[in-house]
């Protein structure tokens, strides 16, 4: 072969820079279903389903198209003794004489550095080609962050907007301001939500062989099958977008933080995983909010909402990644060392509003943004988990997990270890905020409101006992201050009985 193309699980778009002069004639395709993938971390059986289920199909619409593929699968039971990409790639090229690989950059730190190593050992030369998959690149983001002492999402948010020209109009945003935030933090009150259900994509034979094959060799890892209907080819990601943007993308900003309990997926668009696989790209997706917007199908607060979700938050983190890795992994800022509670594996705890975000998540792989940052992000900031155990469980159990965009939201902005990068101040809260974005303590035996005795709620324990802890670090930071502050009217009793109820709970 001349070029052998490989194409990693994240990386399932034909038209990507990988396939840029592809030769029928001469270069070949290469995919391989590693154990190692599923296992440095101890992934959820729908995170592994989603990404085998859609390589899978990748691979046969390329095959259907002609191209030679090179694809080798997990064998569905016993040792397989081939663990990592590069003890796959090395069989492969022991068989198989190619001039070249060529990959597009991966959006994993190790993996890139996987095959870098692999490549230098088997001495094959190795291309890594631009991912045009995104907004904007790690370079023009490197750009944006030099010189700047604190970096902030929106101004980047606000150069992508204005290079891609998104809802502006003669070089202003389109309703007068960048912003609708403060429209968008409402929660359902008494009467609840009235969610449209997200299209189903149920299993057909590729997906039910994948299935079969998770449940048996991978049997005891979390997570249940019976409820895996996610979009695993193009074809489905289109129809999921189409279906968010006509029934849910009218309501996504106002509610876009607010959580009710056995309600998933309320007005959120659960495209993550497709854009993250690239089975959507990202512009089509911010397209089709603007077109609902123009047509005027969806308000501007719920658009520009949902364009800064796609166009802000998820190029920002991506910045974020390249930009301070591979340190980053190591940061523990407020030098927390506890290990991760049990029942984040299983949901069974007291607590109804840790008991459901994990649940669900046990249950489908997924929960919404407010739940992994508000509920089981600000559970372990209190408590002071170790930042990369965190990290470690928030890549296994979501089906939309890879590293770029998962650590710097899990590290930075849910457990501030990395001391202020992501976000201006730790997400530190009470019970209170969760009280008021959901209708989890209604039926909690916990009251939100109480820092001590039987009936008081932990994360409101935890919180004081948190900004007791850090305060010292906590009251150099300005945004801090007055939420440190209010320490000050606790009287010493109360400090003493906080400081030992945490102490029991942590
Ligand atoms: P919607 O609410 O419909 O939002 C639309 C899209 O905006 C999402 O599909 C996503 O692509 C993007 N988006 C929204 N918020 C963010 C964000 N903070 N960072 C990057 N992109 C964002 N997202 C992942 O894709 N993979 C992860 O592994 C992941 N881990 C997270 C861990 C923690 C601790 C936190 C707080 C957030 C994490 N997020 C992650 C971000 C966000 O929670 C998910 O993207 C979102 O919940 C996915 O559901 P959705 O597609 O229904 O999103
Ligand atoms: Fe969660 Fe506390 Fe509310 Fe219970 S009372 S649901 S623990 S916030």
């Amino acid at each position: 072969l001349r070029n052998l193309v490989l194409v990693l699980g994240d990386q399932l778009n034909a038209d990507s820079a990988a396939f840029d002069g592809f030769d029928r004639d001469a270069d070949g395709v290469w995919m391989a279903e590693v154990c190692h993938e599923s296992e440095h971390v101890w992934t959820h059986k729908a995170r592994i389903v989603m990404f085998l289920a859609a390589m899978r199909h990748f691979r046969n619409a390329l095959e259907d198209r002609g191209l030679r593929v090179l694809y080798r699968e997990l064998p569905a039971t016993g040792k397989d003794s081939i663990e990592t990409f590069s003890d796959a790639l090395e069989q492969t090229l022991a068989e198989l004489e190619c001039s070249k690989l060529v990959v597009v950059d991966p959006g994993e730190w190790r993996v890139r550095q996987e095959l870098k190593d692999a490549a230098e050992r088997l001495g094959v030369a190795l291309e890594f080609r631009a991912d045009r998959h995104f907004l904007s690149t790690p370079e023009q983001f490197a750009e944006h962050a030099e010189g700047r002492k604190q970096l902030r999402m929106e101004y980047f948010y606000r150069e992508i907007r204005r290079r891609h020209n998104v809802l502006m109009k003669d070089g202003k945003p389109v309703g007068g301001k960048w912003n609708f935030d403060h429209d968008n933090r409402k929660s359902y009150g008494k009467q609840g939500p009235d969610p449209h259900p997200p299209k189903a994509f149920p299993p057909d034979a590729v997906t039910a062989g994948v299935i079969k094959l998770v449940n048996r060799r991978f049997a005891e890892h979390p997570g249940d099958m019976d409820a895996f209907d996610w979009p695993v080819t193009p074809e489905h990601a289109a129809h999921a977008l189409k279906d968010f943007i006509k029934n849910r993308l009218p309501r996504f900003g106002d509610y876009q933080d607010a959580m009710w309990t056995g309600e998933p997926f309320l007005n959120h668009s659960l495209l993550s995983a497709a854009m993250n696989l690239k089975l959507i790209n990202p512009a089509q997706v911010v397209q089709a909010a603007v077109d609902a917007y123009q047509d005027g199908s969806a308000p501007l607060n719920c658009v520009e909402g949902f364009v800064r979700q796609i166009l802000g938050w998820r190029e920002y983190v991506r910045g974020v990644y390249w930009l301070h890795m591979p340190g980053y992994l190591e940061r523990n800022e407020l030098g927390a060392d506890r290990p991760l509670p049990d029942f984040y594996w299983t949901g069974e705890t007291e607590m109804a509003c840790l008991r459901d975000a994990i649940g669900q998540t046990l249950t489908y792989g997924y929960a919404h943004h407010t739940q992994r940052l508000m509920v089981t992000g600000l559970h372990a900031l209190l408590v002071g988990v170790d930042p990369r155990e965190v990290h470690k469980w928030y890549l296994a159990v979501y089906v939309d997990a890879v590293e770029w965009v998962e650590l710097p939201n899990t590290l930075g902005m849910s457990q501030f270890a990395d001391g202020g990068v992501m976000a201006s101040k730790p997400y530190a809260a009470s019970g209170k905020y969760i009280d008021r974005m959901s209708n989890y303590c209604q039926s909690c035996r916990f009251a939100p409101a109480k820092a001590t005795g039987d009936d008081a709620c932990p994360f409101t324990t935890l919180y004081w006992d948190f900004l007791d802890r850090n305060r010292e670090r906590l009251e150099e930071n300005q945004r801090m201050k007055l939420q440190v502050k209010n320490l000050d009217r606790k009287t010493d009793e109360e400090l003493a009985s906080i400081r030992e109820a945490a102490a029991r709970l942590r």
